[in-house]
């Protein structure tokens, strides 16, 4: 295919050059298409996660599959994991100064360099998937996150979901807010910054090293994701205690970012094509993740012994508070940031007022249904 593919472009490439050397002949505008539609991009696209990790590490293989197929073989990605070009942390910069033309992450990784980023992954007790997809793709969410990384060179998209995560896995009960003062806890983002005001201590790492600092006692506690993602990282045989709700990420947005010249090379459908699979894959992972972590944890529970363990309503309370305060403080930058955190506050309200009478009210319905049953 590839193949042929040369050959047609070779052939266009000649008829064209034929036609300007003949000077009077106007360029055929079907020829100069052929010789743009067989041109092969061949791209490397760089990763905050283990190569092939379960869910968060397989959805950019996914979307590099998805693009070569809908692309005949014209945009051809090859997918690394961290480290094996740059370190996790490393992806954003590399692709901003072309080193790779395209990056999988999360946007709150960032925030050392751009604090507004963190409201495009996610925002403690704030929007869930459904709520973050309708904000980004029909809320005018995604248009500021393009306006926020447009000085880096990069054009972002949504790229994936996990949903609500779990709180995270611990070696002792956390039975009030004082359990976590003192405690060195992974945890990335805003919700680190509200551990910190708990009097904890965040620590930011990377998938691959989780595990190993949870189990040498470099960190007493970690997050990672939810049942799936957490089971494939063995995250069970470091800690006894698996907490929920995940009041730090309530429906995480991972993201994909191109780098703005790469962008701009590329043909109108091959744009496209990065934009509907993005799309797809952000909508996939979600629904990988649904089908999925019930599953992993009741694994967790039958097969491993994990104790599974509600935060209890008073801490969640806290951490509420301490997370407004913070979110708050947070989004104090400039202008943009102003402005980001306003149509984030904006949106969220407004959302959560139809909510209240229709998912909420649902799930209250449901629940009431069961225990009835
Ligand atoms: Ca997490």
């Amino acid at each position: 295919m590839r193949l042929r593919q040369v050959f047609y472009g070779a052939w266009a490439l000649l008829l064209m050059v034929g036609l300007l050397g003949c000077g009077t002949e106007p360029v055929n505008q079907a020829d100069l298409a052929a010789a743009n539609e067989s041109k092969v991009y061949r791209w490397k696209l760089i990763t905050t996660w283990p190569k092939n990790l379960p869910g968060l590490g397989v959805a950019p293989e996914r979307l590099a599959d998805h693009l070569r197929k809908m692309s005949n073989g014209r945009l051809d990605i090859k997918v690394y994991g961290a480290g094996e070009l740059v370190g996790a942390f490393e992806i954003f910069d590399a692709v901003s100064q072309g080193t790779a033309e395209m990056g999988h992450g999360a946007a709150y990784y960032w925030r050392g360099k751009i604090p507004a980023a963190q409201m495009f992954a996610t925002v403690p007790f704030g929007m869930n998937a459904q709520e973050m997809n309708g904000w980004l793709h029909h809320g005018g969410g995604l248009e500021l996150w393009r306006e926020l990384y447009a000085p880096f060179n990069l054009v972002p998209f949504a790229a994936g979901n996990s949903g609500v995560q779990m709180a995270g896995w611990f070696n002792k009960e956390i039975n009030s807010i004082a359990d976590l003062n003192g405690l060195k806890m992974r945890i990335p983002g805003l919700g680190g910054e509200v551990l910190a005001r708990a009097g904890g201590v965040p620590v930011s790492l990377p998938g691959s090293e989780v595990y190993t600092a949870l189990q040498t006692g470099v960190i007493d506690a970690t997050e990672w994701v939810g049942p799936y993602n957490d089971l494939a990282l063995s995250l069970h045989t470091a800690a006894q205690y698996y907490y929920y709700p995940g009041w730090h990420e309530p429906g995480p947005t991972l993201e994909a970012f191109v780098n703005k010249d790469a962008w701009e090379s590329l043909p109108a459908d091959l744009q496209e094509m990065i934009s509907v699979a993005t799309r797809a894959i952000n909508e996939d992972m979600l629904s990988e993740f649904t089908a999925r972590n019930n599953s992993a944890l009741v694994t967790l529970i039958e097969e491993h012994d994990v104790e599974v363990r509600a935060l209890p309503q008073d801490v969640l309370e806290r951490l509420k508070t301490l997370s407004d305060e913070v979110v708050a403080e947070s989004m104090q930058g400039d202008e943009l940031t102003k402005r980001i955190y306003k149509s984030y506050s904006d949106y969220f309200s407004a959302v959560k007022n139809y909510h209240d009478i229709s998912e909420q009210a649902y799930l209250n319905a449901r629940q009431g249904s069961d225990d009835g049953a």
